[in-house]
């Protein structure tokens, strides 16, 4: 466990202030012990000390004007984390609380996570500690051309392919494509995300929720049981939280509760997906405002949260879907789902389990699917798009989310295998680590050190 410590040791010194990573990092090196323990080919080639430190870092000023006229700067960021499984591929996130530690731990979570695929797509992220909230349709527009103004140099097709996150949707993708075009003069893949009318993949919006329920039905059918009947909370309501809701009512599951940065709103007979869809694909509203429709829901603002956890998380179900953010998903918070007889953690959002909380998920031994490989189904159809793009072709959406479910099956089976062939059936933590983490690693070891 040296390594370990002297990793994170040295990373605090080179990369100081930077707690998501460290923690993201910490996680991944843990699972890793027993592959590293026995291979000398991974110590001599440097693996941990070259995949800890990303290829490259691109920090920028993003000047742009409001609709008064007044100047504001923000910090645009892409972290080309790793390219030896192919492009970097990761999202761009705009959220205030975005800084250089935040997308260097999706960043280095995004490696991991697409090695699972299968496809041939190396790990990126981007964004921006910009906040859409409040601001005009032109004002988004300003800040987007102003972002792609530096990064335009730095993306393309088969170099760096970014995608949506948090705050990023089809329209921030038209706005940063549009300008990309313009000033390299080139129509080509270099997003994904992008709108149906240009070059947009059939599933791509549904595809990181419905894979995550997708994920998640395969977890309990390897015990011989399904999503059918359950009761299921669901954190967030962005584009994961609405797509995981909506295939858990296909497949006959019953969401209860969603969040937003404002509260937790609680529906007993169901949540309305019609109705959350509107209020957050369009306007952009609340969730309080559900209750003007909805009478026998309740909201729980943020004030009124438990001081150790949220309240998403302490009503009794059999499931918990956090599909918003990072470190969402207290120990408290896991400590109540167990003793609520919740059976089933499955990730849509990145790394929105604390530390102490997955450890006391594995200990209790229910099913965890990590998200890394729970959420992979949204870059994994971001891959298809590329495919599609790059043959000039459009498939069904059938055909789209046939491929998706076959992909969440494999990455299923795979971390369930690595997981048993290291003695610990059922921790898909640690199969899902280090089976991406072996992909990746023979890659470098192949094209040597560069
Ligand atoms: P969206 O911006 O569409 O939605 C995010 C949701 O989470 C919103 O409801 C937002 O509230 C809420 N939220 C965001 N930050 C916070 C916070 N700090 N506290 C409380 N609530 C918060 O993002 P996505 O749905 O795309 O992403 C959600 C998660 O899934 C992220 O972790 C992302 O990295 C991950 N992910 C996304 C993929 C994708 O394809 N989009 C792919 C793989 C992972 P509000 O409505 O008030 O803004």
């Amino acid at each position: 466990m040296n390594y370990i410590h002297d990793t994170i040791a040295h990373l605090k010194q080179t990369s100081p202030a930077q707690c998501e990573f460290y923690q993201a990092v910490e996680e991944v090196l843990e699972s890793l012990e027993p592959i590293l323990e026995n291979s000398a080919d991974y110590q001599k080639n440097a693996i941990i000390q070259r995949l800890v430190e990303p290829e490259r870092q691109i920090m920028f000023r993003v000047p742009w004007v409001d609709d008064d006229g007044n100047i504001h700067v923000n910090k645009g960021y892409r972290i080309e984390f790793n390219s030896s499984l192919g492009p970097y591929k990761g999202g761009l996130r705009f959220h205030p609380s975005v800084n250089a530690s935040i997308i260097k731990f999706l960043g280095f979570e995004q490696i991991f996570k697409n090695a699972l695929t299968g496809l041939p797509i190396g790990g990126g992220k981007g964004g921006a500690n910009f906040d859409p909230k409040g601001r005009s349709d032109s004002e988004i527009m300003r800040f987007c051309q102003s972002f792609i103004n530096e990064l335009y140099r730095h993306i393309g097709p088969t170099t760096d392919v970014p995608a949506g996150d948090i705050g990023v949707g089809a329209r921030e993708i038209g706005y940063m494509f549009g300008q990309y075009k313009r000033l390299t003069g080139r129509y080509d893949g270099a997003f994904t995300g992008k709108s149906l009318l240009w070059g947009g993949s059939l599933a791509r919006k549904e595809a990181t929720g419905y894979g995550a329920v997708y994920f998640a039905n395969y977890m309990l059918q390897d015990n011989d049981d399904s999503l059918k009947g359950k009761r299921c909370l669901v954190s967030g309501a962005g584009n994961v939280a609405i797509y995981a809701m909506e295939k858990l009512y296909q497949l006959e599951a019953k969401p209860i509760t969603c969040s937003d940065s404002s509260g937790t709103l609680y529906h007993e007979s169901g949540i309305d997906v019609a109705l959350v869809k509107k209020l957050k694909e369009g306007a952009r509203e609340s969730l309080a405002v559900y209750l003007e429709t909805h009478s026998d829901a309740k909201y729980i603002a943020c004030a009124d949260y438990p001081s150790d956890g949220h309240a998403v998380w302490r009503f009794v179900a059999d499931a918990a879907f956090p599909c918003a953010t990072q470190n969402e998903l207290t120990e408290a918070d896991a400590r109540t789902l167990i003793s609520n007889g919740c059976i089933l953690v499955c990730e849509g959002a990145n790394m929105p389990s604390t530390k102490e909380a997955v450890d006391v998920l594995l200990a209790a031994k229910i099913a965890y699917g990590p998200g890394k490989a729970a959420n992979a189904g949204g870059v994994a159809t971001s891959q298809l798009e590329m495919a599609q793009n790059a043959s000039m072709q459009m498939w069904t959406f059938e055909e789209v989310d046939t491929k998706l479910q076959q992909i969440m099956k494999n990455i299923f089976d795979t971390a369930s295998n690595t997981a048993a062939e290291f003695d610990q059936p059922g921790n898909l933590v640690l199969g899902a680590n280090i089976a991406a983490f072996r992909r990746v690693a023979d890659a470098m070891i192949e094209q040597g050190v560069v």
